[in-house]
């Protein structure tokens, strides 16, 4: 119903509930109401609720706009605190949030990927061309992932999956897949030249006898095995 809707219905209900009142009180013996004095009463009525409907209402829509507007702020909120702007990734303390809640469980797997040489894409071609690097090793990530696996930023050119319910062989060909697919990446720099990235990649069964943290950790030993073994490879937890 719109507001000026509303404010008809209000009006009318309360002059029609003033005459009922003063129908009532007449009939009592004694206090007989003439009935030119209705008219008094419609126009009281009418002059009184007319303008504190009119104030209602409005107030009640601004109330309504300011409560969609909360709803729209808090959402946005919520993403911002959840996605890592940069990688479209999860942030570090969503991607723990959510591995904690059901996900650190036999036949899942966690990965870590490091981006092989990182600090030469700041120091050669500056900061724009790092975040572009950034950018496009998060699209690639996110395009690997399904919707059971998580993904997060953990921070800096730091990546940690989980990605679920598969054999070493499977966890191995699509780590093997991520690892190409950064590879296959050609990034331009806002200076127009074409960059290219390659990444390290650590890979560890999720072992519910163990807090995530000590589970990743061998994933982490992993990654700098290969990283010592000539980078841009995938390694597995001893
Ligand atoms: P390695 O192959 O051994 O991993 O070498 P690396 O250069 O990748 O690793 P290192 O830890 O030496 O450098 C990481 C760099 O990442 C240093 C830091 O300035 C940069 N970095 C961290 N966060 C960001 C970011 O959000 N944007 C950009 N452009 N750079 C970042
Ligand atoms: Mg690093
Ligand atoms: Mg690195």
């Amino acid at each position: 119903m719109g507001p000026k809707r509303k404010i008809a219905c209000f009006v009318s209900i309360s002059i029609v509930g003033t005459l009922i009142i003063m129908a009532i009180i007449s009939a009592i013996p004694g206090m007989f109401i003439p009935w030119r004095f209705f008219g008094v009463g419609i126009l009281c009525a009418g002059s009184i609720s007319t303008p504190v409907c009119f104030l209602l209402v409005r107030q009640n829509e601004e109330n309504r706009r300011l409560r969609r507007e909360l709803e729209q702020r808090l959402a946005d909120l919520r993403r911002l605190a959840d996605i890592d702007g940069l990688t479209g990734l999860l942030t570090r303390a969503t991607f723990f949030e959510r591995a904690g809640q059901g996900h650190h469980r036999p036949g899942n797997w966690h990965l870590l990927i490091d981006i092989d040489h990182f600090k030469r894409f700041n120091d050669d071609h500056g900061h724009q061309t790092g975040d572009a690097v950034l950018h496009a090793v998060g699209a690639a990530i996110r395009d690997a992932l399904r919707p059971v696996d998580l993904g997060g930023r953990l921070g800096g050119e730091e990546f940690v999956l989980c990605i679920a319910d598969c054999d070493e062989r499977e966890a191995t060909r699509r780590a093997e897949h991520i690892r190409a697919s950064i590879q296959a990446l050609r990034v331009r720099a806002p200076t127009g030249r074409i960059v290219r990235a390659t990444a390290s990649i650590g890979i560890s069964p999720a072992d519910p006898m163990l807090p995530i943290e000590a589970s990743l950790h061998r994933a982490d030993i992993a990654m700098y095995a290969a990283k010592t073994g000539g980078r841009n490879q995938v390694r597995h937890a001893a």
